[in-house]
């Protein structure tokens, strides 16, 4: 289950417990003005570099880390995940990162991963047995790719991990309310996770959707679909055995006022954060 903190608002799992802490951000709290109002997580978004570093410190001040100690993703839509550690903190914030890496997981304690989205999916991974994180970022495209997949194979190769030992969260994204798509993000979905995959994308000829439903009615080549992409992603994590999955109920783009969505407002966003990060033992 989720729950939600203030000053600033952030989201939290119930299934991540142990010596650990994290988050997922909203938009509110923070110093940033504008389209960026307030609580702007990224670097690259037109914000004032100060803006974001005081947001980072008025998030981890709440949540239980500091600006220096946190480590971004690059974030391509690819499967790459990559061990990071102490000697990479301030990559991001502090300077850029050079490698394409949209999943990033680490063994050392004081190591704050971050990964961005604003309608992508982010998930977040503890193993509390061989202590270790992981903070991904799955598009449509990573979620075909099965990136959360591709990390908890990556913990188990390096640090061991069981994953039915694993405390996985989905965090807020895109729903299926509003996640409208052509048929080459079923049909990736389908090439990639097979049949059982078609229960969580549905026809937009199914769906009784206020003002959408006008737009596509009829099934074809033209269909529309809405995929659930948190329900995807906890799929892929089923079948790499991970036996704990919370998942948000939370749509970015129904919660404008919370959220960034890049559906609802394209460029003119900031970004949310989702960060994990192993306290000391
Ligand atoms: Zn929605």
């Amino acid at each position: 289950m989720f729950e939600t903190h203030f000053n600033p608002e952030y989201l939290s799992s119930d299934v991540i417990v142990g010596q650990v802490v994290h988050c997922f951000s909203t938009r509110r709290g923070g110093v940033s003005t504008g389209y960026l109002e307030s609580l702007n997580l990224g670097v690259h978004r037109g914000d004032e570099w100060k803006n974001v570093y005081e947001n980072y410190r008025r998030l981890g001040a709440a949540v239980g880390f500091t600006p220096e100690q946190t480590v971004f993703t690059r974030q391509t839509h690819t499967d790459v995940v990559a061990r990071v550690g102490a000697a990479d903190r301030g990559d991001g914030l502090f300077r850029e990162v050079e490698p394409e890496r949209d999943g990033i997981y680490t063994d050392e304690p004081g190591v704050a991963l971050v990964c961005f989205s604003a309608d992508c999916t982010p998930i977040l991974l503890h193993d509390p047995v061989h202590h270790a994180v992981a903070a991904v970022h799955a598009g449509w495209r990573g979620t075909a790719k099965g990136i959360a997949a591709r990390c908890v194979e990556a913990m188990t190769r390096d640090f061991g991990t069981d994953p039915a030992d694993l405390q996985a969260a989905i965090g807020p994204c895109i729903g299926p309310c509003c996640f409208e798509t052509g048929p080459e993000v079923r049909a990736a979905m389908l090439a990639s996770l097979g049949e059982e995959a078609e229960q969580f994308i549905r026809p937009a000829s199914q769906v009784r959707h206020s003002e959408r439903s006008e737009e596509s009615v009829s099934p074809g080549a033209n269909e529309k679909f809405f995929p659930d992409l948190k329900a995807l992603n906890a799929l892929w994590l089923r079948r790499a055995g991970v036996r704990t999955i919370d998942v948000s109920a939370d749509c970015t783009r129904c919660q404008p006022e919370r959220f960034w969505s890049h559906r609802a407002v394209g460029n003119a966003r900031g970004s949310l954060a989702a960060v994990i990060m192993l306290t000391a033992l």
